[in-house]
Parts: C-alpha cells; structure tokens; sequence
C-alpha cells in the first residue's frame, strides 16, 4: 500500500474512462459531474486495486446510460455524477448515475461473482464481485448500492484513510 491523494487517484481513473469513451465509435454523450472534498488529502490504499475497482463501477454507470439513451433517445440526458466526502478517519465516494437503475429483486446479487443482466459476450458478471473484494476485503472498507428503476443507481464507498494499519 502507498500514500495517494485521493481525488487524484479519482480524477485520474475517470479520464481513463473517458479517454475510452471517446475513443469508440456510437458513444452517447455523457454529462460527467464532480464534487471533490479538498480536505481529504492522502488515503493509505493499493492504487492499482482502487483504481481497477472504481473503473468497474464508472464503466457499469457508462453502460447504463447509453443503454438508456438508446431506448429513450432525445428527452433523456445522460449524468454521471462523482463526490468525494471527507469523514475524518475515512473517506468516502459516492458515484450517481440516472441510468436505468437496479430492480430490487436483483439488487442483493449485483455483487455475486457472474451475476449479470448483459446479453452474452457484453458482461462477464465480474466487475462487481471484483470490486468488492478489493473494497471489502483487501481495504477493509465497506461498497453499498442504493437505486430506484428508472431514476438514479448510486454506489457508496467508505475506505479507511490507513487501512493498513488497523
Ligand atoms: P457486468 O458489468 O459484466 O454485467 P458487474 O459485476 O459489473 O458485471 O455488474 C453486475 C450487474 O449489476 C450488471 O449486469 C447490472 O445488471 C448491474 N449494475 C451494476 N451497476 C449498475 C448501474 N450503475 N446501473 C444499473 N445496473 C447496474
Ligand atoms: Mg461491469
């Protein structure tokens, strides 16, 4: 584990995101927000972990709004909105997304290794699954979901700013 400045770290895995994003052919065009506490500073985590987690989610996020900016074309306005919250010992990112949203019979599975609702050869299932095992077990932070079908999907991380040394 090293020291890394937080928002840097995040600021740093949302352009990859949408260095990918402009590089394919059919995006749709996202509104990308950002909120970043300046107080946060330096959190003790694996970088590449982190980074490879939060992509997952970003990536899950962008996936749902072109989907629904597919099916509802003109009216609907693709937004993925990212904040970052000092709180004290540990921090937090919450990730909002006004994609299609999360049934609630499904919710409880999202994390689960293959779970997916892509069609075949679009999803693997494992992105998730992945993420929380970094988040979860490898940080000893904690990842929750919250979603309404057709409104918003938001993923909430909590990491220790040294989790290393608990
Ligand atoms: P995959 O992306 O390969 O399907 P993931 O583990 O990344 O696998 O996600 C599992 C499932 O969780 C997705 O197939 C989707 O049904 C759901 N999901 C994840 N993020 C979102 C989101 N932001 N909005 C709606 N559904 C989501
Ligand atoms: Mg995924």
């Amino acid at each position: 584990p090293e020291f890394v400045v937080f928002n840097e770290l995040i600021a740093d895995t949302l352009s990859l995101v949408q260095q990918s994003l402009s590089v394919k052919q059919n995006t749709v065009l996202i509104d990308f927000k950002t909120v970043y506490d300046p107080n946060i500073g330096e959190v003790q985590l694996i970088p590449k972990e982190i980074s490879k987690a939060f992509l997952n989610i970003f990536s899950n996020a962008c996936d749902t709004l072109r989907s629904r900016k597919l099916a509802e074309g003109e009216g609907f306005s693709p937004c993925l909105e990212v904040t970052t919250m000092d709180l004290g010992d540990r921090v937090q990112m919450t990730i909002r997304d006004n994609g299609e949203g999360i049934p609630p019979e499904i919710i409880d599975q999202i994390f689960n290794p293959f779970f997916t609702t892509k069609p075949t050869g679009e999803g693997t299932g494992l992105g998730l699954s992945l993420t929380y095992e970094a988040i979860a077990a490898i940080h000893q932070g904690e990842i929750t979901v919250n979603s309404e079908v057709g409104v918003y999907t938001e993923f909430i991380v909590l990491l220790p700013k040294q989790g290393f040394n608990n």
